[in-house]
């Protein structure tokens, strides 16, 4: 058998946490070594890491505490594989380059379900040639950012291949603010949050005379447990930061 790989996890009693949780179980690979909570003091972190010493951390909290729980897995060297949503651009370069500093592998997904990274891959390669787009991300009501980090991931993705273009009348006015979405490199990104969602994108392109879209449904928590068993194997044998699924599956 290959090497165990010991896995702390941030966030197990969340909704993603438990479907890791469970995933881990299913696995003779994976030692689920415990749930990390860093509310408390550094004396207490230390202790649990000292009881679990994972190999890697997987990270499904809030936006508030996934910068710290990078930070935390750079003191003890642990490689992190961060689900959670919601760092800066700002952040992640930041700790691209620690990370590199530091010759530790981390993962930073968005996403962790196939069919949403071939959403991305998808709407890149549509936007060379229809570059008139929009993106509408729907999620349920709990989600704590907007737009998903899934929709920000897509729109950087498209920005980097698309004409620039500035989309729309050019004396359009919103008569109630917002209602065209928030502005990304001359296109429009809507996030819509209700109950019974669980993680849904469209991206809608326009040209004369035609539409294009293209969407991807997670429909249950499970679709992401392929992605995070994938990305905790590669891992530990990386040296860097990476950001997005897509780099683990060419
Ligand atoms: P959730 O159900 O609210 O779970 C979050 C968990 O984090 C809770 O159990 C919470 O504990 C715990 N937590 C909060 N602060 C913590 C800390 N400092 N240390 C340890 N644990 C802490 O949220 P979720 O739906 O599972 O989503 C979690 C994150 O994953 C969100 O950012 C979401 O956008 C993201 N997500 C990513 C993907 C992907 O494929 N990348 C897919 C789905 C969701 P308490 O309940 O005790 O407060």
């Amino acid at each position: 058998m290959e090497k165990q790989i010991r896995v702390a996890v941030a966030g197990a009693k969340g909704r993603m946490g438990q479907e890791v949780v469970k995933m881990l179980g299913e696995d003779a690979q994976l030692i689920f070594t415990g749930n990390l909570d860093t509310r408390g003091d550094e004396e207490s972190i230390r202790l649990q890491m000292e009881e679990m010493k994972p190999d890697v951390l997987v990270d499904f909290t809030t936006p508030h505490s996934v910068y710290r729980h990078m930070e935390i897995c750079l003191q003890y060297g642990i490689r992190p594989v961060v689900g959670t949503t919601g760092l800066t651009p700002e952040q992640l370069q930041e700790m691209t380059d620690r990370y590199r500093e530091a010759g530790l592998g981390a993962i930073i997904a968005p996403n962790f379900a196939i069919g949403a990274i071939l959403c991305m891959k998808f709407a890149a390669l549509a936007s060379k040639y229809m570059p008139h787009v929009e993106i509408i991300e729907l999620h349920h009501d709990r989600k704590l950012d907007a737009p998903s980090g899934t929709a920000l991931k897509t729109a950087e993705m498209i920005a980097a291949v698309r004409e620039e273009l500035k989309q729309g009348h050019p004396e359009e006015k919103e008569i109630i603010a917002g209602a065209r979405g928030a502005e990304y490199e001359g296109f429009r990104i809507h996030s819509v949050r209700l109950p019974g969602m669980v993680a849904h994108q469209e991206v809608l392109f326009g040209a004369v005379g035609q539409t294009l879209s293209i969407r991807h449904d997670s429909i249950s928590r499970e679709s992401f447990m392929p992605g995070v068993n994938m990305a905790i194997k590669a891992v530990v044998n990386m040296n860097s930061l990476i950001y997005g699924l897509e780099h683990l599956i060419d």
